[in-house]
């Protein structure tokens, strides 16, 4: 239930098994936070851009008999990344090793060696971390403790940020190779050390975009799903789900009431529990549980297309002010919209211009922002105005820019929460904070609500295109097990 990229990774694992699976979705088309709108000629993605581990996609297209590039192409982006501060200055974030350096060189000459030493270190942690645990599922206390070694050999205690301090001493440099947890919703500054290891998965794997957007793949998931006799119900939002006497589990949605031996639910993990099984007592407890958990932040995003094209531009650009630690603090723990922002802006046309219509450029710029557990911002009001400061920020950099704009959309903390049941309008749901990750997160499979597994965000091991596919393989390998064990 639920054709975000997990429940769609999830449905297409379960169907490849052969096993008749139904796949419910809220919204009029799939992808949840990937779901793709078109307008004037614009094609947006809203949600992710940056395909990082594409072997996670080859395997989920490969069990299912296929190969990924016989449905999507994947573009290289080069640069990965520009970070670009207030000042003007900019890092050029290559995955080639030789103009990777050449950049370091130019920043922080002094911090080349470190840097080595941190690509190393974060090679390390990937061995063990990425490949040992990401799509394996931890159920018990005893799966954690056979880690907690490893886990403490990596300092897995430590913050990404204070990880990085120990290698490199430029401040600057210091942002530039931790601001990644910010892709999964963490902060830099209390998310687990683990999550280093998205440094060299990106050196190592490369950073992609999807020649036609993420949309692409969304539809080529759906598309293999369907194929090979799964059936989708878009438009069709489960509203209660019980279970019966037989243990099956009856599906409510307002055309019907199904059974079913198993529901894997990608619905935001709080309203799985606090909404779709109201009625199991177990699930009361867990509800509970996730209303004392740290949440990530939330996101204010402005899809716009221009009618002109910019060519001071590449794919992906993190603009970053002055203040860091400070600024991300009053995202994540602060009651009231900071003063200034940090943004990324995704310029998809950079890479396929045939996202906008010739001669134009298609954009989104998003800024984290407190969700709404932490900060009473009245958003209805707030998004024209914040969308036309952050738009007038982009103009020291893209002239007229709001003189071009000629579609425009925004997406607030409030959509999240009404379009995607996301709770507080959280953007990657539960923090990946180390005692919020692993055994500690919600599990793929719930032992007290027995044929209830969860996959996406909420669930191991996290938020992110590679964390919700690896979910699916974690959850749906439970799933099997669980099946053959009877
Ligand atoms: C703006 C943005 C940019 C991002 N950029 C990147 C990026 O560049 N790279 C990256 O790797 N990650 C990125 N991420 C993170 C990544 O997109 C998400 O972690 C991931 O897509 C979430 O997938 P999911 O499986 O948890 O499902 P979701 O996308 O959360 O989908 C859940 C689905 O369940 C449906 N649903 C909910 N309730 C019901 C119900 N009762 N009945 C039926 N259906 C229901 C919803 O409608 C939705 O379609 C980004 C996220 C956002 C928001």
């Amino acid at each position: 239930m639920g054709a975000g990229l997990g429940g769609l990774a999830a449905a297409l694992r379960l169907q490849a098994e052969g096993i008749e699976t139904t796949l419910y979705e809220a919204r009029d088309g799939p992808g949840g936070r990937a779901y793709v709108f078109r307008e004037g000629g614009f094609t947006f993605d809203a949600g992710p851009t940056v395909i990082t581990a594409p072997s996670c996609l080859d395997e989920l297209f490969a069990v299912s008999g296929k190969q990924l590039s016989d449905f999507v192409e994947l573009i290289p982006n080069d640069p990965f990344y520009r970070i670009q501060w207030d000042d003007g200055a900019r890092f050029d974030y290559h995955g080639d090793a030789a103009r990777l350096r050449a950049e370091i060189q130019r920043l922080a000459p002094d911090d080349l060696r470190g840097y080595e030493r941190f690509y190393r270190h974060s090679e390390r942690v990937f061995d063990a971390g990425y490949r040992g645990l990401v799509a394996k599922p931890f159920l018990q206390l005893r799966d954690m403790l056979r880690v907690f070694p490893q886990l403490v050999r990596l300092r897995a205690d430590r913050s990404v940020y204070r990880t990085v301090s120990r290698f490199v001493r430029n401040e600057r440099l210091r942002q530039v190779l931790s601001f990644h947890s910010l892709l999964i919703g963490g902060h830099p500054f209390e998310t687990s050390a683990i999550y280093t290891l998205i440094h060299f998965l990106e050196r190592n794997e490369g950073v992609y975009f999807v020649r036609g957007g993420t949309g692409a793949l969304v539809d080529a998931i759906l598309r293999r799903f369907v194929d090979l006799g799964g059936r989708f119900r878009p438009s069709t939002p489960v509203q209660e789900i019980r279970v019966d006497r037989e243990g099956r589990h009856q599906v409510r949605c307002a055309e019907d009431t199904q059974p079913f031996d198993a529901v894997v639910s990608n619905a935001d993990v709080h309203h799985t529990y606090a909404r779709l099984y109201a009625g199991e007592p177990a699930a009361r407890r867990e509800r509970r549980r996730l209303e004392r958990s740290r949440w990530s932040m939330s996101l204010f995003l402005v899809y716009f297309g221009v009618d002109r094209r910019y060519s001071d531009l590449v794919h992906h650009t993190v603009l970053l002010g002055p203040r860091y630690r400070e600024h991300l603090d009053e995202i994540f723990h602060g009651a009231s919209l900071p003063d200034d922002f940090s943004l990324y802006l995704h310029a998809p046309t950079v890479s396929d211009p045939s996202l906008a219509p010739p001669g134009c450029e298609c954009f989104y710029v998003l800024s984290p922002v407190p969700h709404l557990g932490n900060a009473a911002i009245d958003w209805e009001r707030e998004a024209p105005r914040y969308a036309d400061r952050i738009l007038a920020s982009l103009e020291s950099w893209l002239p007229d820019l709001r003189k071009h704009v000629v579609v425009q959309r925004v997406f607030t903390p409030l959509d999240f929460e009404r379009e995607l049941a996301a709770f507080h309008g959280s953007a990657f749901s539960v923090a990946p904070t180390l005692t919020q990750s692993a055994w500690f997160r919600p599990h793929n499979a719930d032992r007290r609500i027995p044929g209830l597994y969860l996959v996406g965000a909420g669930t191991h091991p996290g938020a992110g295109v590679p964390g919700v596919v690896n979910s699916a393989k974690a959850t749906v390998q439970t799933l099997l097990a669980d099946l053959r064990d009877g």
